[in-house]
Order: C-alpha cells, then sequence, then structure tokens
C-alpha cells in the first residue's frame, strides 16, 4: 500500500491563493446529471486522456505551476482505467489528487480501497439529490442514493476526507437542507453549494426549465448554511452575485473569490498560461477579470452603482437575459477591490505545510522544453479549453 497523502486540516481565516490544477480525464460518464455540460457533446468526442498525456500534464502543474494538489474532472473520473495509476503518479511527485465523482462505484468497497491504496487525498462526491431525487436528476442507474451513501461510509471507514458538490437546481431545492444534515452526519469536511451554470452548450437556452432564480434558492441556502456552519462543516456558494446572500456574503465565491479557497483551480495551470511559478495576487486580480469575461458574466445597470463591483461577478448572461438581473442590490459605500473583503472571515479548511508534507513548495521549474511546451490538450480532456460551442 501506498503512503496517502492526506493531512490533518486546521481551520483558518487566513486566506492563501490557491495551488489546485484541474485534469480533466475525458468527458465519458454512465449517468445524464439533467445541467451537465457535457450532455450535448457528441459520444464521439468522449475520448479518455492517454496515461502519457495526464502524467505530463501532472508533471507540469508540479514542477512548472508549483501546483500542490490536483482535481481529476470528467466525465466519471473514476471510469479512466488507468486513474489509480493517474492518481499515484501525482501523489508520488506531490500533486496531492482529488477524484470528483458521482461516487456511486466507490459503493464496492475494493474500488473505494483500491483508490484509497492509489494515494487519493480526498474525494469530492456529487450530492444533487437524496432518495429518488437523486436517480431523477441523474437520469440513468439504479440504487443511486442508497449507492452514494454507502460510498460515503467506505471512505469514512478507510479514512480518505471527502467533500460534497451540489449543483442547486428546481428538483433539489427542498432537499438542500437534508444534504447539509447529511454531511454533518457522515463526516463531510465541506459543501459546495454551486449555482446551475449556463455555459457552453446551454448558453443558448433562455428557459431551461430545472433553472431557478438566486432569489428562489436563497431561503433554502440560508437555512442549509445554518446547518453546516452549526456542525463545522465548511458551507460555500459558488457564482452567486454577493446581493444574493446578504448576511452571508463570506460564503459566497464568484470568480474573483475563487482564487482564495484551497480547494478552487489556479488560473494559471488550469489555462495553461505560461506563467511559470506562482504569480502574485494583482495577476490573480487579473485572471479573475478574464474569467469572468471568458464565462460571460456581466454587470446589470444597478451593479454600476454598488460598491462591490469589483470583487463581484454579477450575473450569467444568460441569466439577466432571462430575468433581466433585476434582482440586483446595488451595496452602498466606497468601491472594494480585495476579493478578500468578506471571505476572510469564513472558517475554512486549510492543509499546513510541514517538512515532511508531499504537497510543500515545489522545487525550482527545470527549463526544460518538456515542462514549457503548452499541454495543447483539448476538448475531452486537458488544461485548456474542453468545448466549443457549435456553429449556427
Ligand atoms: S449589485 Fe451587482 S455588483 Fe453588486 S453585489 Fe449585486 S450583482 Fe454584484
Amino acid at each position: 500500500m501506498r503512503q496517502p497523502a492526506r493531512l490533518p486540516v486546521i481551520r483558518s481565516r487566513e486566506r492563501h491563493l490557491t495551488r489546485r490544477g484541474v485534469l480533466w480525464l475525458g468527458l465519458r460518464c454512465d449517468v445524464r446529471c439533467k445541467f451537465c455540460y457535457d450532455e450535448h457533446v457528441p459520444t464521439a468526442q468522449k475520448g479518455w486522456l492517454s496515461v502519457e498525456d495526464a502524467i505530463r500534464a501532472l508533471e507540469k502543474f508540479r514542477f512548472y505551476y508549483g501546483n500542490e494538489f490536483v482535481d481529476f474532472m470528467g466525465g466519471e473520473p473514476t471510469l479512466h482505467p488507468a486513474i489509480l495509476d493517474i492518481t499515484a503518479h501525482a501523489a508520488s511527485i506531490g500533486l496531492r489528487p482529488t477524484v470528483i465523482t458521482h461516487g456511486m462505484h466507490l459503493a464496492k468497497p475494493e474500488r473505494a480501497a483500491a483508490l484509497a491504496d492509489a494515494g487519493v487525498h480526498d474525494v469530492l462526491v456529487s450530492i444533487h439529490g437524496l432518495g429518488a431525487t437523486a436517480g431523477e436528476i441523474h437520469g440513468r442507474g439504479r440504487h443511486n442514493a442508497a449507492r452514494q451513501i454507502q460510498a460515503l461510509d467506505n471512505l469514512r471507514e478507510l479514512g480518505v476526507p471527502f467533500r460534497f458538490n451540489v449543483t442547486m437546481i428546481r428538483d433539489n431545492l427542498t432537499q438542500l437542507e437534508a444534504i447539509a444534515a447529511l454531511a454533518a452526519a457522515k463526516g463531510a469536511r465541506v459543501v459546495n453549494f454551486l449555482t446551475f451554470n449556463p455555459y457552453f452548450e446551454w448558453q443558448r437556452g433562455i428557459e431551461i426549465g430545472f433553472q431557478v432564480r438566486h432569489s428562489e434558492a436563497a431561503p433554502y441556502l440560508r437555512r442549509a448554511i445554518g446547518i453546516c456552519s452549526a456542525a463545522g462543516v465548511e458551507a460555500n456558494v459558488r457564482y452567486m452575485p454577493l446581493c444574493a446572500l446578504p448576511g452571508y456574503e463570506q460564503h459566497v465565491y464568484t470568480g474573483f473569490q475563487l482564487p482564495y479557497d484551497q480547494h478552487e483551480w489556479d488560473y494559471n495551470s488550469w489555462y495553461d498560461t505560461g506563467h511559470p511559478g506562482r504569480p502574485g495576487e494583482a495577476w490573480y486580480y487579473q485572471a479573475s477579470r478574464r474569467q469572468q469575461q471568458r464565462h460571460d458574466y456581466r454587470h446589470v445597470p444597478a451593479c454600476g452603482q454598488c460598491a462591490l463591483r469589483g470583487i463581484c461577478d454579477g450575473f450569467h448572461a444568460q441569466y439577466a437575459a432571462r430575468w433581466d438581473g433585476d434582482e440586483a442590490v446595488p451595496y452602498p459605500g466606497p468601491l472594494i477591490t480585495d476579493p478578500r473583503h468578506f471571505i476572510q472571515h469564513q472558517d475554512k479548511n486549510q492543509y499546513p505545510a510541514t517538512p515532511s508534507d508531499p504537497g510543500g513548495p515545489a522545487q525550482p521549474a527545470a527549463a526544460g522544453e518538456a515542462l514549457t511546451a503548452p499541454l495543447g490538450l483539448g476538448a475531452g480532456g486537458g488544461a485548456g479549453t474542453r468545448h466549443n460551442l457549435p456553429a449556427g
């Protein structure tokens, strides 16, 4: 058995720039979440990333960009035929690996144990619903919720930490509190409540039935955050305008706050920008602005009077077109430009570096061609753009 790189965490209000890369291993999946970005990608384009390309990317993340963590994205990464080898390689070079998964295959104890033995650092499980709702959102599979619960129990038994992702849609709003309670009961460290993002192929859809207004989700969300906070579970809300959750802004992460969450992705390696090592905060602020434009978030007219317009993405273009952005409530006062303004008051999980920490500072980047060459990983598995909107 390999030595897993799982360190105890501390709760802290110190905010550091994230050192986490992301690698898409391929878009294949055995469920069809109704909100999935990848549902419109032709099956023929859903290959797996080769082990060689995966290793090349991991080495660049670690030794060129100085990343200390990596997320494996899919599709469903546990289906990748070499997931154990890829996980083990990441762990062996001090790039602590997380697998983002629906978790159902980890209901088999031997599958969970194999991932633990490969050195997985933690697992981010998508819990979009409980009971029959899980299967209805997945659109495929049997006993989905029960398998997910079994997977959580298996991981807990193995001592592998886990976190939750929840994409908030009409189907699960009334379950958000129960999902928070499940996280507390099972010992999840973090719950990320995600707004549905109409990226990629969803951009053209105005009337998306399962999409909810922020103001509709907010009451459920506030109560779910309260349950998490009372249980010591870190609760984060992604891509919701700050004014949608007054009083809870320390939990809100738009593209400006994401670089200060250690569980989020480093814009530098994510887009393989070629900036060696670790850029400073000013670089990440500009990268946040680029991300706002890349993902088509925009301020509505009311935002022009808002003190937070320098640290808030506003609304997605599709959302604003559908609902006019009439939920915007400008904050009074002078312009705020520090993305940590609210999140510095949130207790978050941190992974302290130690001399024996396998994820500590990377060796200075070798200038070799192998590390400086662009990764060039396209749709279906890579650090760069993975979707192209078809013409028309
Ligand atoms: S008014 Fe606009 S800029 Fe201000 S918090 Fe709301 S969405 Fe963000």
